[in-house]
Protein backbone atom coordinates (compact mmCIF):
# COMPACT_ATOMS: atom_id res chain seq x y z
CA UNK A 1 0.00 0.00 0.00
CA UNK A 2 1.38 3.41 -0.38
CA UNK A 3 1.28 6.28 1.69
CA UNK A 4 -0.96 8.09 -0.11
CA UNK A 5 -3.51 5.27 -0.30
CA UNK A 6 -2.49 4.60 4.00
CA UNK A 7 -3.16 7.98 4.49
CA UNK A 8 -6.55 8.69 3.01
CA UNK A 9 -7.47 5.12 4.69
CA UNK A 10 -6.32 6.02 8.16
CA UNK A 11 -7.99 9.60 7.62
CA UNK A 12 -11.19 7.52 6.86
CA UNK A 13 -10.98 5.88 9.29
CA UNK A 14 -10.62 8.79 12.18
CA UNK A 15 -13.31 10.30 10.09
CA UNK A 16 -15.80 7.90 10.10
CA UNK A 17 -15.00 7.11 14.02
CA UNK A 18 -15.83 10.82 14.93
CA UNK A 19 -11.82 11.62 14.99
CA UNK A 20 -10.98 14.00 13.18
CA UNK A 21 -13.17 16.75 13.46
CA UNK A 22 -12.91 19.85 11.52
CA UNK A 23 -11.92 21.85 14.64
CA UNK A 24 -8.85 19.75 15.52
CA UNK A 25 -7.90 18.60 12.22
CA UNK A 26 -4.48 18.93 11.20
CA UNK A 27 -2.53 20.53 8.10
CA UNK A 28 -2.15 16.96 6.84
CA UNK A 29 -5.47 16.23 6.24
CA UNK A 30 -6.29 20.06 5.05
CA UNK A 31 -7.37 19.50 1.66
CA UNK A 32 -9.63 21.89 0.17
CA UNK A 33 -11.47 21.53 -2.92
CA UNK A 34 -10.24 24.72 -5.24
CA UNK A 35 -13.72 26.52 -6.11
CA UNK A 36 -11.99 28.83 -8.62
CA UNK A 37 -13.05 28.48 -12.16
CA UNK A 38 -10.63 28.63 -14.77
CA UNK A 39 -9.82 27.09 -18.42
CA UNK A 40 -8.79 23.29 -17.87
CA UNK A 41 -6.44 22.17 -19.96
CA UNK A 42 -5.14 18.56 -18.88
CA UNK A 43 -2.25 16.72 -20.83
CA UNK A 44 -1.93 13.39 -20.85
CA UNK A 45 0.40 13.08 -23.70
CA UNK A 46 3.07 15.41 -24.45
CA UNK A 47 3.14 17.62 -28.16
CA UNK A 48 6.21 16.13 -28.84
CA UNK A 49 7.86 12.75 -28.48
CA UNK A 50 10.48 13.20 -25.70
CA UNK A 51 13.38 11.58 -23.81
CA UNK A 52 12.84 11.48 -20.29
CA UNK A 53 16.78 11.89 -18.92
CA UNK A 54 16.05 10.37 -15.20
CA UNK A 55 14.50 7.19 -14.98
CA UNK A 56 15.06 4.19 -13.17
CA UNK A 57 14.54 0.35 -13.55
CA UNK A 58 16.05 -2.18 -11.86
CA UNK A 59 17.56 -4.91 -13.57
CA UNK A 60 17.86 -8.69 -12.34
CA UNK A 61 15.00 -11.46 -12.27
CA UNK A 62 12.09 -8.33 -12.03
CA UNK A 63 13.09 -7.53 -15.63
CA UNK A 64 11.49 -9.58 -18.13
CA UNK A 65 10.48 -9.37 -21.37
CA UNK A 66 7.03 -9.01 -20.55
CA UNK A 67 7.78 -6.11 -17.91
CA UNK A 68 9.92 -4.47 -20.66
CA UNK A 69 6.80 -4.49 -22.65
CA UNK A 70 4.77 -2.87 -20.75
CA UNK A 71 6.77 -0.06 -19.99
CA UNK A 72 7.41 0.50 -23.53
CA UNK A 73 3.56 0.71 -24.14
CA UNK A 74 3.05 3.21 -21.09
CA UNK A 75 5.80 5.56 -23.14
CA UNK A 76 3.94 4.93 -26.19
CA UNK A 77 0.98 6.23 -24.52
CA UNK A 78 2.77 9.01 -22.93
CA UNK A 79 4.56 9.99 -25.72
CA UNK A 80 7.82 9.09 -24.56
CA UNK A 81 10.48 8.26 -27.18
CA UNK A 82 13.16 6.76 -25.30
CA UNK A 83 13.73 6.50 -21.45
CA UNK A 84 17.02 6.84 -19.94
CA UNK A 85 17.79 3.93 -17.14
CA UNK A 86 20.30 5.38 -14.72
CA UNK A 87 20.35 2.08 -12.96
CA UNK A 88 22.27 0.41 -15.22
CA UNK A 89 25.13 -0.47 -13.03
CA UNK A 90 28.10 -2.74 -14.34
CA UNK A 91 29.68 -5.12 -15.89
CA UNK A 92 27.52 -8.54 -15.44
CA UNK A 93 24.01 -6.52 -14.33
CA UNK A 94 24.71 -3.62 -16.72
CA UNK A 95 24.81 -6.51 -19.63
CA UNK A 96 21.84 -8.46 -18.23
CA UNK A 97 19.95 -4.76 -18.46
CA UNK A 98 20.93 -4.21 -22.04
CA UNK A 99 19.61 -7.64 -22.79
CA UNK A 100 16.44 -7.09 -21.80
CA UNK A 101 15.67 -3.75 -22.49
CA UNK A 102 17.92 -2.35 -25.03
CA UNK A 103 18.16 -5.46 -27.05
CA UNK A 104 14.23 -5.34 -27.14
CA UNK A 105 13.72 -1.88 -28.20
CA UNK A 106 16.95 -0.67 -29.65
CA UNK A 107 15.32 2.64 -30.47
CA UNK A 108 13.35 3.33 -27.06
CA UNK A 109 16.23 2.71 -24.50
CA UNK A 110 19.23 4.58 -23.60
CA UNK A 111 21.22 2.77 -20.16
CA UNK A 112 23.63 4.49 -18.17
CA UNK A 113 26.44 2.96 -16.01
CA UNK A 114 26.97 3.58 -12.02
CA UNK A 115 30.65 3.08 -10.78
CA UNK A 116 31.37 1.10 -7.63
CA UNK A 117 32.98 2.52 -5.18
CA UNK A 118 33.93 -0.57 -3.18
CA UNK A 119 38.01 -0.81 -2.61
CA UNK A 120 38.90 3.60 -3.49
CA UNK A 121 41.54 3.61 -0.84
CA UNK A 122 43.25 0.65 -2.83
CA UNK A 123 46.10 1.60 -4.75
CA UNK A 124 44.99 1.54 -8.84
CA UNK A 125 41.49 2.17 -7.56
CA UNK A 126 41.30 5.22 -10.09
CA UNK A 127 42.45 3.37 -13.33
CA UNK A 128 40.04 0.43 -12.45
CA UNK A 129 36.87 2.16 -12.50
CA UNK A 130 38.08 4.28 -15.39
CA UNK A 131 38.53 1.18 -17.38
CA UNK A 132 35.62 -0.56 -16.01
CA UNK A 133 33.66 2.23 -17.22
CA UNK A 134 35.05 2.01 -20.57
CA UNK A 135 34.31 -1.43 -20.68
CA UNK A 136 30.44 -0.26 -19.82
CA UNK A 137 30.17 1.40 -23.03
CA UNK A 138 31.83 -0.60 -24.83
CA UNK A 139 29.10 -2.67 -23.82
CA UNK A 140 26.23 -0.49 -24.31
CA UNK A 141 26.08 2.49 -21.85
CA UNK A 142 25.36 5.61 -22.86
CA UNK A 143 26.53 7.40 -20.61
CA UNK A 144 27.41 7.80 -16.46
CA UNK A 145 25.26 8.46 -13.58
CA UNK A 146 26.33 8.85 -9.85
CA UNK A 147 23.90 8.94 -6.97
CA UNK A 148 23.50 11.39 -4.47
CA UNK A 149 25.83 8.53 -1.66
CA UNK A 150 28.98 10.23 -3.52
CA UNK A 151 29.61 13.57 -1.01
CA UNK A 152 27.04 11.84 1.58
CA UNK A 153 27.18 7.94 2.04
CA UNK A 154 30.24 7.15 0.85
CA UNK A 155 33.15 6.62 3.34
CA UNK A 156 36.83 5.46 3.17
CA UNK A 157 38.96 4.77 6.29
CA UNK A 158 40.01 8.68 6.53
CA UNK A 159 36.12 9.66 6.48
CA UNK A 160 33.57 10.90 4.02
CA UNK A 161 34.61 11.27 -0.07
CA UNK A 162 33.78 14.09 -1.41
CA UNK A 163 32.04 14.90 -4.70
CA UNK A 164 35.60 16.35 -5.87
CA UNK A 165 37.74 13.70 -4.26
CA UNK A 166 41.28 13.20 -6.81
CA UNK A 167 40.97 9.46 -6.96
CA UNK A 168 38.20 10.09 -9.65
CA UNK A 169 39.28 12.26 -11.46
CA UNK A 170 40.31 9.65 -13.91
CA UNK A 171 36.44 8.37 -14.34
CA UNK A 172 35.35 12.69 -14.89
CA UNK A 173 38.15 12.16 -17.66
CA UNK A 174 37.47 9.63 -19.76
CA UNK A 175 33.39 10.27 -19.98
CA UNK A 176 34.73 13.19 -21.62
CA UNK A 177 37.26 10.98 -23.89
CA UNK A 178 34.59 8.56 -24.39
CA UNK A 179 31.94 11.82 -25.64
CA UNK A 180 29.44 10.45 -23.44
CA UNK A 181 27.74 12.62 -20.41
CA UNK A 182 27.59 12.49 -16.57
CA UNK A 183 24.42 12.39 -15.41
CA UNK A 184 24.87 13.90 -11.62
CA UNK A 185 22.90 13.97 -8.45
CA UNK A 186 24.42 15.54 -5.71
CA UNK A 187 22.65 16.27 -2.19
CA UNK A 188 19.27 17.04 -0.98
CA UNK A 189 16.83 19.71 -0.96
CA UNK A 190 18.21 22.93 0.75
CA UNK A 191 15.15 22.84 3.38
CA UNK A 192 16.40 19.67 4.27
CA UNK A 193 19.12 21.45 6.33
CA UNK A 194 16.87 23.93 8.06
CA UNK A 195 15.59 24.13 11.43
CA UNK A 196 12.84 21.36 11.11
CA UNK A 197 9.69 23.71 12.54
CA UNK A 198 6.82 25.70 11.48
CA UNK A 199 9.23 28.09 8.82
CA UNK A 200 10.49 25.09 7.20
CA UNK A 201 8.48 24.46 3.48
CA UNK A 202 9.55 20.58 3.70
CA UNK A 203 8.56 20.60 7.08
CA UNK A 204 6.10 18.12 5.78
CA UNK A 205 8.22 15.70 4.09
CA UNK A 206 10.37 15.91 7.13
CA UNK A 207 7.77 14.79 9.25
CA UNK A 208 6.75 12.03 7.22
CA UNK A 209 10.50 11.00 6.68
CA UNK A 210 12.37 11.96 9.39
CA UNK A 211 15.63 10.31 8.16
CA UNK A 212 16.10 13.30 5.71
CA UNK A 213 16.50 15.37 8.05
CA UNK A 214 20.12 16.94 7.79
CA UNK A 215 22.27 18.81 10.10
CA UNK A 216 25.81 20.01 10.29
CA UNK A 217 28.58 18.83 7.29
CA UNK A 218 28.51 18.69 4.41
CA UNK A 219 26.22 21.62 4.14
CA UNK A 220 23.83 22.05 0.97
CA UNK A 221 26.65 25.11 0.06
CA UNK A 222 29.52 22.41 1.16
CA UNK A 223 28.19 19.82 -1.76
CA UNK A 224 27.38 22.97 -4.36
CA UNK A 225 31.34 24.10 -4.13
CA UNK A 226 32.50 20.59 -4.27
CA UNK A 227 30.33 19.54 -7.93
CA UNK A 228 31.26 22.79 -8.89
CA UNK A 229 35.55 22.33 -8.67
CA UNK A 230 34.62 18.43 -10.78
CA UNK A 231 32.76 20.48 -13.68
CA UNK A 232 35.72 23.33 -13.71
CA UNK A 233 38.56 20.88 -13.41
CA UNK A 234 36.81 18.62 -16.20
CA UNK A 235 35.71 21.34 -19.41
CA UNK A 236 35.53 18.50 -21.74
CA UNK A 237 33.07 16.26 -19.94
CA UNK A 238 29.32 16.64 -19.88
CA UNK A 239 27.92 17.03 -16.68
CA UNK A 240 24.05 16.92 -16.87
CA UNK A 241 22.90 18.45 -13.44
CA UNK A 242 20.05 16.28 -11.83
CA UNK A 243 17.31 18.02 -10.36
CA UNK A 244 18.17 21.62 -11.66
CA UNK A 245 21.27 21.25 -8.89
CA UNK A 246 18.50 21.39 -6.45
CA UNK A 247 17.93 25.05 -7.51
CA UNK A 248 14.60 25.53 -8.97
CA UNK A 249 13.74 27.70 -6.15
CA UNK A 250 16.40 30.26 -7.24
CA UNK A 251 16.57 30.19 -10.89
CA UNK A 252 18.92 33.73 -10.38
CA UNK A 253 21.80 31.50 -8.64
CA UNK A 254 21.48 28.78 -10.99
CA UNK A 255 21.48 31.02 -13.92
CA UNK A 256 24.98 31.66 -12.48
CA UNK A 257 26.35 28.89 -12.68
CA UNK A 258 25.09 27.55 -15.91
CA UNK A 259 26.74 30.90 -17.28
CA UNK A 260 29.94 29.93 -15.47
CA UNK A 261 29.93 26.67 -16.30
CA UNK A 262 29.09 25.86 -19.93
CA UNK A 263 30.01 21.86 -19.81
CA UNK A 264 27.04 21.60 -18.00
CA UNK A 265 22.89 21.40 -18.55
CA UNK A 266 20.24 20.80 -16.08
CA UNK A 267 17.27 18.18 -15.87
CA UNK A 268 14.38 18.79 -13.84
CA UNK A 269 13.60 15.27 -12.09
CA UNK A 270 11.45 15.74 -8.93
CA UNK A 271 11.30 19.68 -9.21
CA UNK A 272 8.56 20.43 -11.61
CA UNK A 273 6.24 22.10 -8.17
CA UNK A 274 9.21 24.78 -8.18
CA UNK A 275 9.32 26.01 -11.85
CA UNK A 276 5.22 25.92 -11.44
CA UNK A 277 4.71 28.34 -8.60
CA UNK A 278 6.79 31.00 -10.60
CA UNK A 279 5.38 30.92 -14.11
CA UNK A 280 6.65 34.24 -15.59
CA UNK A 281 10.06 34.20 -14.07
CA UNK A 282 10.60 30.22 -14.60
CA UNK A 283 9.17 30.63 -18.65
CA UNK A 284 11.84 33.45 -18.49
CA UNK A 285 14.38 31.10 -17.83
CA UNK A 286 13.40 28.13 -19.99
CA UNK A 287 13.69 30.76 -22.37
CA UNK A 288 17.02 32.06 -21.88
CA UNK A 289 18.51 28.57 -20.83
CA UNK A 290 16.81 26.49 -24.06
CA UNK A 291 19.52 24.89 -24.99
CA UNK A 292 20.56 23.97 -21.60
CA UNK A 293 17.72 22.03 -19.97
CA UNK A 294 16.76 18.80 -20.32
CA UNK A 295 13.42 16.77 -19.73
CA UNK A 296 13.58 14.06 -16.83
CA UNK A 297 11.03 12.73 -14.02
CA UNK A 298 12.94 10.57 -11.57
CA UNK A 299 9.96 8.14 -10.20
CA UNK A 300 8.19 5.97 -12.51
CA UNK A 301 4.62 6.88 -12.20
CA UNK A 302 3.14 7.36 -15.99
CA UNK A 303 -0.13 9.16 -14.93
CA UNK A 304 2.53 11.78 -12.74
CA UNK A 305 4.23 12.78 -16.22
CA UNK A 306 0.92 14.72 -16.66
CA UNK A 307 1.94 17.03 -14.49
CA UNK A 308 4.90 17.88 -16.05
CA UNK A 309 3.60 18.60 -19.42
CA UNK A 310 0.40 20.77 -17.83
CA UNK A 311 3.41 22.92 -16.59
CA UNK A 312 5.79 22.90 -19.36
CA UNK A 313 2.73 23.24 -22.53
CA UNK A 314 0.17 24.98 -20.82
CA UNK A 315 -1.46 28.38 -20.03
CA UNK A 316 -3.34 26.68 -17.22
CA UNK A 317 -3.58 28.61 -13.63
CA UNK A 318 -3.73 26.84 -9.87
CA UNK A 319 -3.49 23.44 -10.43
CA UNK A 320 -2.94 20.45 -8.21
CA UNK A 321 0.54 19.02 -7.84
CA UNK A 322 0.49 15.36 -6.76
CA UNK A 323 2.55 14.99 -3.86
CA UNK A 324 1.66 17.13 -0.75
CA UNK A 325 5.02 16.74 1.30
CA UNK A 326 6.86 18.52 -2.07
CA UNK A 327 4.42 21.27 -2.46
CA UNK A 328 1.59 22.18 -0.59
CA UNK A 329 0.86 24.91 -3.47
CA UNK A 330 -0.94 24.77 -6.62
CA UNK A 331 1.25 25.14 -10.04
CA UNK A 332 0.52 27.17 -13.06
CA UNK A 333 1.66 26.61 -16.52
CA UNK A 334 4.43 27.91 -18.28
CA UNK A 335 3.18 28.18 -21.78
CA UNK A 336 6.26 27.55 -23.34
CA UNK A 337 6.98 27.88 -27.14
CA UNK A 338 7.05 24.87 -29.47
CA UNK A 339 10.75 25.96 -30.44
CA UNK A 340 11.68 25.81 -26.73
CA UNK A 341 9.58 22.94 -25.68
CA UNK A 342 11.13 20.43 -28.61
CA UNK A 343 14.52 21.52 -27.43
CA UNK A 344 13.53 20.50 -23.70
CA UNK A 345 11.96 17.52 -24.49
CA UNK A 346 14.36 15.87 -27.11
CA UNK A 347 16.78 18.55 -29.37
CA UNK A 348 19.40 18.64 -26.38
CA UNK A 349 18.92 15.41 -25.49
CA UNK A 350 20.00 14.06 -28.79
CA UNK A 351 23.03 16.48 -29.13
CA UNK A 352 24.34 15.61 -26.12
CA UNK A 353 23.58 11.71 -25.36
CA UNK A 354 25.02 9.91 -28.46
CA UNK A 355 23.16 7.22 -29.92
CA UNK A 356 19.61 8.27 -28.03
CA UNK A 357 17.79 9.37 -31.53
CA UNK A 358 14.05 9.76 -30.86
CA UNK A 359 11.68 8.54 -33.80
CA UNK A 360 7.97 9.67 -33.73
CA UNK A 361 5.94 6.58 -32.06
CA UNK A 362 4.32 4.39 -34.38
CA UNK A 363 0.29 5.12 -34.35
CA UNK A 364 0.47 8.28 -33.10
ZN1 LIG B 1 16.94 9.45 -9.63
Amino acid sequence: MNNRIAFSASVLLLASAGVVSAQEMGFEEYEPESTLVVPENPVTSARFPFVDVHNHQSGGSRMTNQSVDAVVAEMDKLNMAVMVNLSGGSGDRLKHILAKSKARHPDRFAVFANPSYDGINDPGYAEKTAAQFEADVKAGAQGLKIFKSLGMYVFDPLGRVRVDDSRLDPLWAKAGELGVPVLIHVGDPAQFWLPHDGNNERWLELKQKPRRIRTGEPSFDQLIKEQVNVYQRHPNTTFIIAHFMWMANDLDRLGGYLDALPNTVVEMGAIIYDPGRQPRHARAFFDKYQDRILMGKDTWAPEEYYTYFRVLETADEYFPYYRKRHAFWRLYGLDLSDEVLQKVYYKNAMRLIPGVNPKPISGR
